[in-house]
């Protein structure tokens, strides 16, 4: 391996692809064409299957220190709470939403990076690249205005929803923009009498009104505006939403950020040409409903790089990066529909609408496997590759995680400097032998299974790819030699 990595744009995806590329040792650059770092809250979420990734990577104390751990989701109609969502209950180290503005976010990964020698590029831009026979070569203007031609082995696109390397792919960004624009402010509030650390979304028949805590006083203030022209709002237009959909007697001051924004569902339909690959905002862009786009643009970035470190390093065929496209896409589609319905519940002025919302809403809240149901999916803990090419095996009789679910184990998967995938059976010598032939692709530490009757063989992040019966170890050959010799399917072109 010499050519290194071009990872294009520094916002919370590019970072996160960058670090996790350092941290295996492959060798990376990362350009930004902004001057410096952005010092907007924007993303405010970081759900618990996002840290239990941070923590793979070493690095999620830094942030659970840095942030505010929200315990439940309130919605409110004026003084009466309609319903009351916990998240302290799920099957997770992190049993809390971890609430830490975005800059905060950078600034941490940008940190993590630099700790692993990597560094950003800043006032630095992508402006053209065209595939060669071994990878990409492309053109980044410095701030000085001169050209370099990097000569990469692949070229990442974390640019965001305006992503050139998108557009230069000529993939069409499907899907629409919604017709009504959102405020954002924020801001101080005095007054506010629900627990300090729980987010609240007040129901008003003129749209919805969210308070979301930054930190102690400090609020995030997001109101539907009813106009798709999407301005941005003055501090009293703030003021007077607040006064109007929101419990009363509330006092804001010091406005710190106000802005406007519109929601676009939109996502491309394949994250790869060739060399060159999508991820986060360039690949799919959602409702913030849910607080699922930065998170589930951060997971695309630990997907795709063990797939390219294990390539790289020589311990797996150059098709294995082939699955992140398929198994990312799905992810991105299942946000798209949840965060779309989630979006257009809020949304519902009707008043014949809005009294039904709010009966199924404090009826269907109160069940508890629904209570389970809904924050195990805004933790991300029901993400999984159940139909990947890296799923295989079957043993359905087994109690534990079907091959493409989450593996729950005790401490985190793939720590070091080669993404590593484990066993989880009973150790016996066969067990050994395994990790002995695949060495170093798979853990020498043998972990519990959740069944002593099954094998469990698990991707570096944490996800199944085979389970098999005991003493079937042919299964689990079968899913390793299939990563160590996968071959590139079909030579997908990039079509500049
Ligand atoms: C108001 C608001 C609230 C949100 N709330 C949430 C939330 O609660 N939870 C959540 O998960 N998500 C939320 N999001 C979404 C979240 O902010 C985005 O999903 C996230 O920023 C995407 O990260 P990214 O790294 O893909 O792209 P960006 O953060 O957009 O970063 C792209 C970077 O690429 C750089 N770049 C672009 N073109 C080039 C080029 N040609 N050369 C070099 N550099 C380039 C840009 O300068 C930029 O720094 C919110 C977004 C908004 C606007």
């Amino acid at each position: 391996m010499s050519k290194p990595v071009l990872v294009v744009g520094a916002g919370p995806v590019g970072l996160t692809m960058a670090a996790e590329l350092a941290r295996y040792r492959i060798p990376v650059r990362i350009i930004d064409k902004a001057p410096a770092r952005s010092d907007k809250s924007k993303a405010l979420a970081v759900w618990p299957r996002t840290l239990e990734l941070l923590a793979s990577a070493s690095c999620a104390d830094a942030f659970v220190a840095a942030g505010l751990k929200a315990g439940a989701i309130d919605i409110h109609s004026g003084n009466t709470t309609v319903a009351r969502l916990t998240v302290d209950h799920i099957d997770s180290p992190f049993r809390y939403l971890l609430i830490l503005p975005q800059s905060e976010t950078e600034r941490l990964l940008e940190t993590h990076l630099e700790t692993l020698g990597g560094k950003v590029m800043r006032g630095t831009e992508l402006t053209g690249f065209a595939e060669t026979a071994d990878g990409v070569s492309c053109t980044v203007r410095h701030p000085d205005g001169q050209d370099e031609t990097i000569d990469a082995g692949w070229l990442i696109g974390c640019d965001g929803a305006h992503s050139l390397v998108r557009r230069t792919l000529g993939m069409t960004f499907a899907g629409d923009t919604l017709p009504t624009g959102f405020m954002i402010a924020d801001v101080h509030i005095a007054g506010l009498t629900i627990p300090p650390a729980d987010l609240a979304i007040f129901w008003h028949e003129d749209g919805p009104l969210m308070l979301f805590p930054i930190s102690p006083g400090h609020y995030r203030v997001i109101a539907d505006t009813g106009s798709a022209t999407n301005p941005h709002p003055a501090f009293e237009d703030v003021q007077a939403i607040v006064a109007q959909r929101g419990p009363g007697g509330l006092t804001l001051s010091d406005p710190v950020w106000l802005s406007g924004f519109a929601v676009n569902e939109r996502k491309v339909e394949n994250y790869r040409a060739g060399p060159v690959f999508l991820a986060g905002d360039a690949a799919h862009v959602h409702s913030p409903a849910g607080g699922q786009g930065m998170n589930t643009g951060m997971q695309d970035a630990f997907n795709l790089a063990w797939k390219l470190a294990l390539v790289e390093k020589g311990l797996a065929g150059s098709g294995l990066p082939d699955s992140y496209s398929p198994e990312r896409s799905a992810v991105a589609r299942q946000v798209l529909t949840d965060s779309g319905r989630l979006t257009r519940v809020m949304l519902v002025r009707n008043r014949l609408t809005r009294l039904l919302r709010r009966l199924a809403a404090h009826r269907i809240l109160s069940i508890p496997a629904v209570q389970h149901a809904v924050a195990d999916r805004l933790a991300g803990l029901t993400i999984g590759y159940p139909d990947s090419p890296l799923s295989t095996g079957s043993a359905r009789t087994l109690h534990g995680p079907r091959p493409g679910q989450r593996f729950i184990a005790d401490s985190p998967f793939s720590t070091g400097n080669t993404p590593r995938f484990a066993l989880a059976a009973t150790e016996n010598t066969d067990a050994r032998a395994m990790t002995e032939r695949y060495s170093p692709l798979l853990e020498t530490e043998i972990r519990k299974p959740p069944d002593e009757k099954g094998i469990w063989l698990i991707r570096p992040d944490g996800y199944v790819a085979a389970t098999a019966h005991a003493g079937d170890w042919s299964v689990i050959d079968a899913a390793l030699s299939a990563i160590v010799t996968s071959a590139t399917a079909t030579r997908i072109p990039v079509s500049a």
